[in-house]
């Protein structure tokens, strides 16, 4: 194929994804320095598109980054006022008392939000100060400079043909150079996992771990509604079969954040994480909650579970790697935005000190130390037990050991050093033969729902005359490997039913419905073969996510 010619724009800081890492960046960077070029690109069609984290925020990132976030109208409208947490049964459930939690899993002062209209609030923020954001523009490939390190991103290739080539209506793109390149991609990062493969980043952490988050937006009966209740449950309907749980949150408008985080670690293919969600409406407690109301959205994301421990080397020459594409989600608070947001500070700060210092293209290694010893490292390494128990031990172990190592921990000490997670999500992933297939329940259509119905209400788009964006690095082993030696658990753990084996016998065909993909990243990690690598589409496409 001939050289394709794009055209190249030199900032100060390129950065990738406006979620609250990579626009804290941009904020913290124009504060600092009003003088500097500042770029932000994001895949989504406008900022807070692919944003899905309907969220319990702490709002020490946002403290340290814009202290007068009130003055400045914020959309933190929603204080909590409630914190209930139950053990589920199939039936019933057991209130756990709040007073043997650790302080950190306490919720006051934490507001309910909505993290797109966050997102779309920063976006403003950082424009006022002069940053460039251009939604729409997917990130596809890295540029590399002479020295190896990162000198920038192509972004905004449009119109390629089915194939994957160039065509005469292909738009090439552009290529946006920087002194920095900050990759704030969320978790499981396209660019950032190639950046963590190249320069071998990973090679001193555990396997990072990873939960699929599911969630729905519904308005509910007003009779019911209780602004600023946040409840969490655990147990039911997973059992044994995996680990997760749950979480509803009561926001403005009578509407409700019903969602539910099944771990991906899970062994058995026949798990069906969506129609555990499904199921998990049924709940007596939930569904009295839900009758009469209705469900306007749906979405999916995996959330980066493996902590402290797994997170890999941050810097490489010419990049940085911010928020969940490093991994920052404290697991036991469900909670990750506080951290994406100071990482994106941290960052910020190591950049204009030393682009001040006439650096440009080499590592950031302040950025790294400030999230380690900083306010990031601390949160993180308090919980950096809690995964593994629950994993190795269960729901049980977790909540009495893990509880007592974060009451420790709370005093400076662990009496159980680091525990390891062992195995990656994909290599826990065991062949069907060991397993019995569960038996999931049919949606009614009234409080559960079939996987393309909900997909209709993400909102999702994709150019149907695109290369499917899902790529197979062996075509031929889901139907020889995938389907008789573990069932075909893409045709499951997909939450948008991207996945399907079609036909019987010799005949059978795997099917990629791309269209329908929510970004979430699940196949990515799951598949126990590693044989699926999902890359960028082109900007715009992908879930339409309103207050998410
Ligand atoms: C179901 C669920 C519930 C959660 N609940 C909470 C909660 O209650 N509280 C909390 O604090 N945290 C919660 N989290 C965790 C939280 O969502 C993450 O910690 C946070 O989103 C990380 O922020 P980020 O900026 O690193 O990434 P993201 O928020 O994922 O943002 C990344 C952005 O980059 C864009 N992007 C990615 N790749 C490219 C590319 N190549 N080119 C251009 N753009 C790109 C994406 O479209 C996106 O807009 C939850 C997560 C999930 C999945």
């Amino acid at each position: 194929m001939a050289e394709i010619e794009r055209e190249s724009m030199e900032y100060d800081v390129v950065i990738v994804g406006a979620g609250p890492a990579g626009l804290s960046a941009a904020i913290r960077l124009k504060q600092l320095d009003a003088d500097l070029s500042v770029v932000v690109l994001e895949k989504g069609s406008e900022v807070g598109a692919h944003i899905l984290s309907g969220a319990v925020l702490d709002p020490c990132g946002l403290d340290a980054l814009i202290p007068d976030w009130k003055e400045k109208g914020a959309p933190l409208n929603v204080p909590v006022t409630e914190d209930n947490f139950y053990m589920l049964g199939e039936a019933g459930k057991i209130r756990v008392p709040n007073f043997p939690m650790p302080p950190l899993m306490n919720n006051h002062g934490n507001y309910i939000v909505s993290m797109g209209n966050v997102c779309r609030w920063m976006a403003e923020q950082a424009e006022a100060l002069g940053v460039e954001i251009f939604p729409g523009m997917a990130c596809s490939e890295l540029v590399y400079g002479d020295a190896g390190e990162v000198k920038g991103v192509v972004a905004g290739v449009f119109g390629l043909e089915a194939d994957g080539t160039y065509g005469p209506n292909t738009e090439p793109g552009m290529e946006l150079h920087g002194k920095y390149v900050f990759l704030g991609e969320g978790v499981r990062g396209s660019l950032s996992k190639e950046v963590i493969a190249k320069y071998d980043l990973a090679r001193d952490a555990e396997p990072q771990k990873y939960g699929l988050g599911m969630k729905e937006i519904w308005e509910i009966d007003p009779a019911k509604h209780r602004e600023g209740t946040v409840t969490h449950t655990m147990g039911w309907p997973l059992g044994k079969n995996a680990g997760g749980g749950s979480f509803i949150y009561h926001l403005e408008n009578n509407q409700v954040y019903v969602g539910f985080v099944v771990h991906l670690g899970y062994a058995n293919p026949y798990v069906f994480p969506y129609m555990e969600f499904q199921r998990f409406k049924h709940h007596p407690m939930v569904a009295e909650l839900l009758e009469g109301g209705k469900r306007v959205a749906y979405g999916a994301r995996a959330i980066s579970e493996g902590g402290y421990q797994s997170m890999p080397k941050m810097t490489a020459p010419g990049v940085a790697l911010l928020g969940c594409s490093v991994g920052m989600v404290n697991v036991p608070r469900i909670k990750g935005n506080h951290n994406a947001m100071l990482s994106g500070k941290a960052a910020a700060e190591a950049a204009h000190a030393a682009i001040a210092a006439g650096r440009a293209s080499d590592e950031l290694t302040e950025y790294e130390a400030d999230v380690r010893e900083g306010a990031i490292g601390k949160d993180l390494k308090k919980v950096r037990n809690v995964k593994p128990l629950w994993s190795r031990h269960g729901l049980l172990a977790s909540l009495m050991v893990g509880g007592l190592d974060m009451w420790t921990n709370t005093f400076g000490f662990s009496v159980l050093g680091t525990l390891k997670h062992g195995k990656s999500d994909a290599e826990a992933t065991e062949k069907a033969d060991q397993h019995q297939p569960i038996d999931y329940p049919k949606p009614d259509g009234k409080l559960s729902f079939d996987r393309l119905t909900n997909v209709a209400f993400s909102f999702t788009n994709h150019e149907e005359s695109q290369p499917a964006h899902l790529k197979l690095k062996d075509p031929t082993l889901p139907v020889a490997v995938n389907l008789p030696e573990y069932a075909g658990p893409s045709a499951r753990y997909c939450p948008a039913g991207v996945y399907e084996f079609v036909g019987e016998g010799a005949e059978t065909k795997f099917q990629i419905n791309f269209q329908n993909c929510v970004h979430c990243k699940t196949c990515d990690i799951k598949d126990p073969l590693q044989n699926i690598n999902w890359t960028v589409p082109q900007g715009g496409d992908g879930p339409n996510y309103p207050n998410m």
